[in-house]
């Protein structure tokens, strides 16, 4: 029973990973380190969903887009999905993989470390240069803002690095 338990458990984590940011369709919610714990209790899926960005309207869409997916599991029975607060999203959970997925759809992936002051400086996804201009502090979305590199001459969105400590 154990083995069917826990194989229950990787298939979901697998289907997880065809779910994306809706806005962002090259990153999945793992790349994204939005999933905190998978449950199984029999053909019942709990998913514990840290939500990232304050403000950003798409978790409805990724909670209905995680149901759809793990309820297509033949096994599964019922899905619920819980977003928490604690512990806290903070853009350091983003893997390797997802920080690639975010610079092929041009947005520079959040810095890993800040200054004091907490401002942050980021590379351009498209040459890579560290001469950019905060252009504009209000991207398209609360957790996102324009960039602009005086390098390649490219406009280019960023993802705001979010941390416990700020
Ligand atoms: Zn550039």
């Amino acid at each position: 029973m154990q083995m069917t338990i826990h194989s229950l458990e990787e298939k979901v984590l697998e289907v997880l990973k065809e779910v994306h940011d809706p806005e962002i369709n090259t990153v999945s919610i793992i790349d994204l380190g939005m999933v905190e714990e998978i449950n199984v209790q029999g053909r019942v899926v709990n998913i514990k969903i840290l939500p990232t960005f304050l403000g950003c309207p798409a978790l409805d869409l990724i909670k209905k887009n995680i149901e759809t997916t793990v309820e297509a599991i033949k096994e599964v029975e019922e899905v619920k999905v819980e977003f928490i607060y604690h512990p806290s999203w903070t853009s350091d959970r983003i893997s390797e993989a997802g920080r690639s997925g975010l610079k092929a759809f041009g947005i520079a992936p959040p810095p890993r470390l800040m200054d004091t002051d907490g401002s942050w400086h980021v590379d351009c996804p498209y040459c890579g240069s560290t001469y950019v201009t905060m252009e504009n502090i209000f991207g398209p979305t609360a957790c996102r803002s324009i960039l602009y590199c005086k390098n390649c001459k490219n406009p280019f969105e960023a993802m705001k690095p979010i941390s416990t400590l700020m």
